[in-house]
């Protein structure tokens, strides 16, 4: 019976082509977001929530994971180690005739495994209040953190850097809930 073989064949290939079509949206769907190793809060990555482009730490606690080996989003690195926030930083932007200006608020992390401090740039969804907590416990940081942070040209945000501080994330929440 031609038919019915041909008919069977077209119901398993038909089968086989919805099941992989939903196992790789669900792989999408998965690089998209992540599950918080510190908290264990799911994470979306879709960068119109985020604001960014390589969403790499947790809006609710600022941890990260060590994936990245030479630049933002590459997810060469053999670590996996734990990043925790340490502090607060601008990232420097040249302006012309070498002058520095502010820049835009950044996030400082450890690799609690490895050691290896990044910059990373602030979400808009990350919990303003988290990032005030890392502020204030950074003002007490260690002085061998300290001086490692200078190796790798690292200034973190000092006592009276608090005033820019209070205007980014107040920046960031009045984006968010205009109302305030
Ligand atoms: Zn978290
Ligand atoms: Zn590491």
């Amino acid at each position: 019976m031609p038919y019915v073989d041909e008919l069977l064949e077209f119901q398993s290939r038909l089968e086989l082509s919805v099941a992989g079509r939903r196992r790789a949206r669900r792989g999408k769907e998965s690089s998209q977001g992540f599950v918080c190793i510190h908290c264990r809060n799911p994470v979306l990555a879709q960068s119109w929530i985020s604001g960014v482009q390589n969403r790499n730490h947790c809006p609710y606690c600022l941890r990260s994971r060590h994936l990245d080996l030479h630049r933002p989003g590459d997810r060469l690195s053999a670590c996996k180690g734990v990043m925790h926030p340490i502090g607060m930083t601008f990232k420097k932007t040249r302006k012309k005739y070498g002058s520095l200006n502010g820049g835009e608020l950044m996030l400082v992390h450890q690799c609690q495994a490895c050691g290896k401090v990044s910059i990373n740039r602030i979400a808009a969804d990350d919990d303003p209040q988290a990032i005030l907590a890392v502020y204030t416990a950074s003002l007490s940081l260690d002085p061998e953190l300290r001086a490692l942070l200078a190796q790798n040209s690292i200034q973190p945000l000092c006592e009276q850097d608090l005033s820019v501080l209070r205007r980014g994330l107040l920046g960031a929440v009045q984006e968010e809930f205009p109302q305030l």
